[in-house]
């Protein structure tokens, strides 16, 4: 698999320095996905208030795609409202369902554009929408609550 560079300087940063990982104390939903194609697995807390996410918190082990896309997810939903995360959710899902045809709308995704080259190669999709489907399960569950 071959990635621009700094696309991929950007991943292993996110992969080395994992952002909101160690979960937290309480949480309106958790939620356990695991990609057995690949054998990631995450496990992800969410805490929603008046439909604000206000904490996003996660462990997991996998490799370094499937850690990375849930540290910059966490990263770009935290502080988000529900309809704004449905928005980002959207973009990041067609991004990887773009077989590298897209390039990704940086002001919606910030950071995670970084992921349109992992969109070419089919076997790692999986790996990196592994943490936002978590989410959306999450978001679901903390929504039924
Ligand atoms: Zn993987």
């Amino acid at each position: 698999m071959e990635l621009d560079s700094l696309y991929q300087e950007v991943i292993l940063d996110h992969y080395k320095h994992p952002q909101h990982k160690g979960l937290s104390p309480t949480f309106s939903a958790q939620v356990s996905h695991v990609n057995t194609s690949c054998g990631d697995e995450i496990i992800l807390n969410i805490i929603l208030e008046d439909d604000v996410i206000t904490s996003l918190t996660w462990e997991g082990q996998g490799c370094s795609i499937s850690q990375a896309s849930v540290s910059m997810m966490t990263d770009l939903l935290t502080g988000k409202s529900l309809e704004e995360s449905e928005t980002i959710v959207k973009s990041f899902s067609e991004l990887m369902a773009s077989k590298g045809t897209s390039a990704g709308d940086p002001e919606i995704l910030e950071d995670a554009v970084v992921f349109a080259g992992v969109s070419k190669f089919p076997g790692r999709v999986k790996c990196s929408l592994l943490g936002w489907m978590a989410f959306k399960d999450a978001s679901i569950q903390a929504q039924a609550q």
